[in-house]
């Protein structure tokens, strides 16, 4: 069955490495709507952002045109770390699934963040450190962005203040020692630390928090202490921008064997790996030479594509941020605790929904035991054990193969396999035990966060 031509998994040589982010905001024809003050109504300013961000990056934030961003040495030199990561073809789980698609996946796992989110945080910081600043604050959902911030500063010797989400923070006390061995300090939120964390303690007691709480309380630490800039591991365009490193090793892999993909499928949360992975492929199809399918999956319990409405909205629960145009269930929606939690949040990168709107992609939810089923599967052939995230784009790569073997086609489909599930032990003993429940919100629940969109025009 193996096709002897190509390798079980595809590296790079030092050659073939990326030396600039590929911008896919240059070739959009409908740029992503920009990022309001929420005050005025008007799009924020370079210098309005200049108080929550650092200075480079909002060069990155507000550029549409740029196609590419050289990647600074120090950050190279960062990547030669952990990069190439392996382009794997799964010749395994194809024989499991005897199905005659070709797949591969694109295998982001293989550091001590355990996520693609390492990226984007050495690129912060590194525009932290060389702005002459103290340090960072951010907010962690599942940990793994938390921890990939933390290992960022420090190798760059930043502070790195991490506002944990509740849930998350009793559940994964070894994720939380990780970000302290790397010197981060690890708070849960919503906590007393901050004004709008108490807030929103005296209106929901006994909350067990969401991202966009979190957001809320490291926007205002950040700003209020001198020397410090907030910093975001998905949803903005910088993030996409640091992340297209994962589509651009991609796809010089593939055209390297000569394979073209017919289909990529990437899980989304903010919007982040899916965003990156995509980047070139959907380039090259905006410019009109080649077609893909793309394909966003992400959890029934928290559908932003599938199920919410593009519209200007808050990014977080306090509503102190910009607001941005995407998809989005609501800033005050908190998902049921589901197992996914970086796949958690209310909104969608307003790049990756200008682009599903423009019908330029598709996107699909999925069930949390589906999920499952299809990460354990993936262990016992493949060996990995994936984040239950990443299992979102596990679950729908095996369907599509599974559609190859009714039809006989043999479609190449590509996936990011985004980390490894080491800290989500709980999730797989719920599945195990029969305890994992597949809560889907109803329409009514949906509508009620509908109704408190910001009105914008
Ligand atoms: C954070 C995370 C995601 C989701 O974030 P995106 O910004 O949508 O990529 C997916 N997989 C893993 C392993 C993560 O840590």
């Amino acid at each position: 069955m193996a096709d002897k031509t190509i390798p079980y998994k595809i590296y790079l040589e030092e050659s073939e490495m990326p030396r600039n982010w590929y911008n896919l905001r240059a070739d959009m024809k409908n740029k992503p709507a920009p990022l309001l003050n929420p005050g005025t109504g008007q799009p924020m300013t370079a210098e309005e952002l200049g108080g929550v961000f650092c200075a480079d990056l909002v060069a990155q934030e507000l550029d549409n045109d740029s196609p590419l961003f050289p990647i600074p040495d120090e950050i190279l030199k960062f990547y030669k770390m952990y990069r190439p990561s392996p382009l794997v073809r799964a010749y395994c789980l194809e024989e499991k699934l005897q199905t005659p698609a070709k797949i591969y996946y694109k295998f982001e796992g293989n550091n001590t963040s355990g996520s693609h989110k390492l990226n984007s945080a050495i690129a912060q910081a590194y525009y932290a450190k060389k702005q002459g600043l103290k340090g960072v604050t951010t907010e962690t959902g599942a940990g793994q962005w938390g921890t990939a911030l933390a290992m960022a500063c420090a190798y760059l010797d930043l502070d790195c203040k991490v506002y944990m989400v509740k849930v998350s923070y009793e559940q994964k006390p070894f994720r939380r020692e990780v970000m302290r061995t790397y010197g981060a300090s690890v708070t849960p939120s919503p906590s007393m630390t901050t004004e709008v964390g108490r807030k929103i303690l005296a209106e929901h007691p006994g909350t067990t928090g969401s991202l966009g709480c979190a957001i809320s309380e490291a926007v205002e630490v950040a700003v209020s202490n001198p020397g410090y800039r907030y910093v975001l591991g998905s949803v903005l365009n910088q993030v996409l921008l640091h992340q297209s490193v994962i589509g651009l090793e991609t796809k010089t892999a593939l055209d390297k064997y000569g394979v073209k993909p017919d289909m990529i499928i990437g899980c989304a949360g903010g919007g982040s790996n899916l965003g990156g992975l995509i980047a070139p492929f959907m380039g090259e199809k905006l410019r009109g030479e080649a077609d893909y399918r793309i394909i966003a999956v992400e959890p029934a319990s928290c559908p932003s594509f599938t199920r919410g409405v593009f519209a200007y909205d808050f990014c977080d629960t306090g509503m102190i941020c910009p607001l941005a145009k995407m998809y989005t269930l609501g800033s005050g929606f908190i998902p049921a605790p589901n197992h996914a939690g970086g796949l958690r949040f209310h909104g969608m990168s307003p790049v990756l929904s200008q682009l599903y709107h423009d019908g330029l992609m598709e996107a699909v939810s999925v069930p949390q035991t589906a999920v499952f089923e299809a990460a354990e599967m993936f262990a016992r052939v493949e060996g990995i054990l994936p984040a239950p995230e990443s299992s979102h784009a596990i679950r729908v790569a095996i369907d599509e193969a599974l559609k190859c073997k009714e039809t006989g086609e043999a479609k190449t489909i590509v996936f990011g396999l985004t980390g490894t599930g080491y800290f989500d032990m709980v999730a797989y003993e719920k599945f195990h035990e029969g305890q994992m429940d597949d809560y889907i919100p109803t329409d009514e629940e949906l509508q009620k966060y509908f109704d408190t969109l910001p009105k914008v025009n």
